[in-house]
């Protein structure tokens, strides 16, 4: 999406971000080995050629990037007040984005196929049309029976949903099919009256999913593989400037480190570092030398 910022008095600034565009950013920034590809539909006016761009100059591939002929990126205001609170306006109902299914054709999902993750959100499921999602689901089904592991963080917005019934149908799914999910206890709290990572982990539990990772804010993250459950502990970071990404850049960081082959505790480690670096940095995206410096005290 197109991110617009309100700085000084009648000033914006401009900046792209998406929470999927976002993990990715972060996960190839730490690990550059690790080929990242952006699955979208943009539009072929001159700020999609920007983003476009801007996914080039973060080493992502853009093979997957579609163009659509008549739409345009969605584009989201965001205003902070005195108290850090933030506050959103949205325009994003008719973006090129819900429109990602439609091109993704027989060939396109034999060469996803190849991968070795596919990763969306509930962000993700929510921008997708109603008509589209089954088709979306035939996809992700195809996906892993190839042996790609399927990567869903819940990520709830009450208002891109027509219903929580709705939304539980379709998470329903997406628990079913997944091999790694990643919620938050907020996220899921509203959806399932669930309030607590172990409630979280109890819920999720019939669902035999391989890798849960709860996040908890500043509080804990804890993990179950198989029948191992994890507790890690999170330094809480006191200069706490914008929490906006926060889950985004764990997600990837986290997932970047599981396919390179690192253990879940040290995956954690570095997800909560790139987490803890981006929510001392306003927007989405942190400059890339502060976050690059912050994760090399990481030994990375
Ligand atoms: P989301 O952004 O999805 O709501 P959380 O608020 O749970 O997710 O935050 C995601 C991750 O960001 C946490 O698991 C933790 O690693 C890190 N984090 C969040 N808040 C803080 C904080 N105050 N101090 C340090 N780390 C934090």
């Amino acid at each position: 999406m197109i991110e617009l910022r309100a700085t000084v008095p009648s000033t914006l600034h401009q900046s792209f971000a998406g929470d999927v565009y976002n993990s990715a950013v972060y996960l190839k920034r730490c690990f550059a080995e690790i080929e990242t590809s952006v699955v979208t539909a943009l539009g072929e006016d001159n700020l999609s050629k920007k983003m476009r761009e801007r996914f080039v100059s973060e080493q992502l591939n853009t093979q997957f990037v579609f163009s659509h002929n008549t739409k345009v990126p969605g584009m989201y205001y965001i205003e902070t007040d005195d108290e850090g609170e933030r506050s959103f306006i949205y325009w994003r109902d008719d973006s090129a984005a819900k429109k990602v299914v439609e091109f993704m054709s027989e060939d396109i999902v034999k060469q996803l196929s190849t991968g070795d993750m596919f990763f969306f959100s509930g962000i993700s499921l929510a921008v997708i049309e109603n008509q589209a999602r089954p088709q979306f689901w035939e996809i992700v089904k195809q996906l892993k029976a190839a042996g790609v592991k399927i990567v869903f963080d819940p990520n709830y917005r009450a208002r891109l949903w027509d219903s929580v019934e709705q939304t539980k149908q379709q998470y329903d799914t997406a628990f079913s099919l997944c091999d790694i999910t990643l919620p938050g206890v907020e996220d899921l709290e509203t959806l399932y009256n669930v309030k607590s990572v172990e409630a979280v982990i109890e819920y999720l539990t019939p669902y035999n999913i391989d890798e849960i990772v709860v996040k908890n804010g500043p509080d804990s993250v804890i993990t179950k593989e198989g029948q191992t459950l994890q507790s890690h502990s999170i330094t809480p970071v006191k200069n706490v400037v914008d929490t906006t990404s926060a889950g985004d850049a764990f997600n990837g960081v986290y997932l970047g480190a599981r396919l390179d082959g690192r253990t879940i505790s040290d995956a954690v480690k570095l997800g909560a570092k790139a987490a803890g670096t981006v929510i001392q940095q306003p927007g989405a995206i942190a400059p890339k030398d502060v976050f690059q410096q912050a994760m090399a005290q990481t030994g990375l």
